[in-house]
């Protein structure tokens, strides 16, 4: 068994993933052949050893990706094809699952076996013999036709935990077959580490080919667990982008890679690739449709985020404070919320993000702090809205790029009509003194109105076109004046890599949805426009050059300072 102080040695740690494939069985997931294809190629880039593609015998689609995927050139993966071991009683190249992997023509296979008992015996309703028969004919069927082969020991835990005698059996069944590797599943996803530990432990004194673990997320342990798996011998981890699966999920590659790497000093991808994983995650919860998880160790929004005053100024004295690593490894960014608790410094902070020549005592400053509190009197709240401060302390100090103007819009509703596309909207814009009049119609007002503006201002900037609303959030503010009240909108969006928040207020919820809708174009505009200044060497950005955080060294351990 692996005791402490041997761990921590740059062992090369291969990982594989599964986000086409057990991802794809996560409620509410389904890849068109499209996704799938921009996805290989994403997890190629990113550098992800094995990709496991799909299961072309149970899935026609799977089928057609791996002809269509044959054309992608791919520079770091290999592709796998996922099966299950022949059926019982039949000959091996007379089932055609098994021989449905062969068309996939991948030069890895990943075969899946039973190895607890009470599932042979139950559920596929054979004999412990002929499972084992099973495994060593397909796995000796597909190392006969040259392909790497991975054997999935389904239930492995499980089994062990039942009849330990004959989880080892499936495995020296597979071994002995010529399976390149051994992988032991928590298919349940019920164990603990330490069993994990106990039992990697046991396997790899007794077996040669080189193990691996797939952790399913029913306790929480998934992240856990492998981990603690790789501590205790294996070298391959599988898991999923964004821990998709399945009920719980499986384990989360997210956390996995930049914990293996950065924290415990094994080696998974090169160093300079580390800080594609948070861009990676945002990709496959787009094409995911799902809401990114902003908790999400890492990757999520709000990895990096302070809120309370003490913690912002303790980060701003030296980030290793309150972050466990610089979020620039991950490719994510420090957060310092806007909120009625982050203090005075905190505010500073931001504002000399475009004039880093203002001091606390500045005027200017004063001016802004005086027009912050005046905003958050008549509603606005900008903790989670930062992008519209950000525009609000660059219009004070004249510094805003003006891309557009609003200059009218009017909204109606038709009641006679069924919802869908009831209701319309008019707006006028003014670019660079050019005016432009559009119309659209959406399932509510807002929608109306927010397609009318874009379809407005892609005419002028038709990068807007991959800009999306990812978060709608209305709240009313004074519920005294019931239908009368004012309400903030705090709106999110995505242009499928970044998350910007925005927020308007107005006793007019059509108003403050446009407000908001307004900034968040804007603040998108200029970002781009910061981006196309770098690409093309007019790099007149100054936000970075008043920052005074620097960014601090990994102190693993040392990130409390006692403070909740
Ligand atoms: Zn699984």
């Amino acid at each position: 068994m692996v005791k402490d102080g041997d761990w921590n040695c740059r062992k090369r740690i291969y990982f594989y993933d599964s986000t086409l494939r057990d991802g794809a069985q996560g409620e509410g997931i389904s890849f068109t052949l499209k996704d799938k294809l921009s996805l290989t190629r994403k997890l190629d880039e990113f550098g992800i050893d094995y990709i496991e593609a799909g299961n072309p015998g149970s899935n026609p689609k799977d089928m057609e990706y791996f002809e269509k995927v044959r054309k992608i050139r791919l520079t770091n993966s290999r592709l796998v094809a996922f099966g299950s071991t022949r059926r019982a009683n039949t000959e091996v190249y007379q089932d055609n699952n098994v021989l449905s992997l062969l068309k996939a023509e991948t030069s890895a296979i990943a075969i899946f076996g039973k190895s607890w008992d009470f599932q042979v015996e139950n559920i596929i309703r054979t004999n412990l013999d002929e499972n084992l028969k099973m495994i060593s004919d397909t796995i000796g069927f597909m190392k006969s036709k040259g392909k790497e082969v991975i054997f999935d020991a389904e239930h492995f835990f499980d089994g062990y935990k039942s009849n330990p005698e004959y989880a080892f059996c499936t495995l020296k069944a597979a071994e002995r077959a010529g399976a390149d590797w051994l992988i032991l599943c928590d298919t349940n996803g019920g164990c603990f580490p330490d069993e994990i530990n106990t039992i990697v432990g046991k396997v790899s004194e007794i077996f040669k080919a080189p193990l691996g673990i797939h952790s399913h997320n029913d306790c929480g342990m998934a992240v856990a667990n492998s981990i603690m798996a790789v501590k205790s011998g294996a070298s391959q981890v599988q898991g999923t982008i964004n821990g998709y699966g399945e009920r719980c999920g499986n384990a989360n590659l997210c956390t996995i890679i930049p914990n293996l790497q950065l924290k415990q000093k094994y080696h998974l991808i090169a160093d300079c690739k580390m800080a594609g994983i948070t861009k990676l995650s945002r990709f496959v919860s787009e094409t995911a449709n799902k809401g990114h998880n902003e908790y999400e160790p890492y990757v999520g929004n709000n990895a990096f985020a302070h809120k309370g005053g003490m913690h912002i100024d303790a980060v701003l004295k030296d980030p290793i404070s309150f972050e466990h690593i610089p979020p620039e490894l991950v490719g994510n960014e420090r957060r310092l919320l806007m909120s009625e608790v982050s203090g005075r410094s905190t505010i500073l902070t931001r504002i000399r993000k475009f004039a880093p020549e203002l001091s606390k005592e500045s005027s200017k400053v004063k001016e802004i702090i005086e027009r912050l509190k005046k905003l958050e009197n008549e509603g606005y709240q900008f903790e989670g809205a930062e992008s519209s401060f950000d525009l609000m302390v660059k219009r004070s100090l004249g510094k805003e790029n003006e891309f557009f103007k609003v200059l009218d819009f009017k909204v109606w509703t038709d009641s006679k009509r069924n919802l869908l596309n009831s209701t319309g909207a008019v707006i006028k814009v003014d670019v660079n003194g050019i005016e432009e009049i559009t119309t659209a119609e959406g399932n509510g007002p807002v929608n109306a109105i927010d397609k009318a503006l874009r379809r407005a201002l892609e005419l002028f900037y038709p990068q807007l076109k991959v800009v999306r609303l990812s978060d709608y959030k209305v709240r009313v503010l004074d519920t005294t004046q019931a239908t009368a009240a004012k309400v903030r909108v705090h709106i999110e969006s995505t242009d499928g890599e970044l998350v910007w928040g925005t927020v308007g207020v107005s006793s007019n919820i059509i108003e403050a949805s446009c407000f908001a809708l307004v900034d968040s174009i804007e603040y998108f505009l200029g970002e781009w426009e910061k981006k196309e200044a770098k690409i093309y060497g007019n790099d007149y950005d100054s936000e970075n050059t008043g920052c005074t955080c620097r960014v601090g060294q990994s102190a693993p351990g040392s990130d409390d300072t006692g403070q909740p």
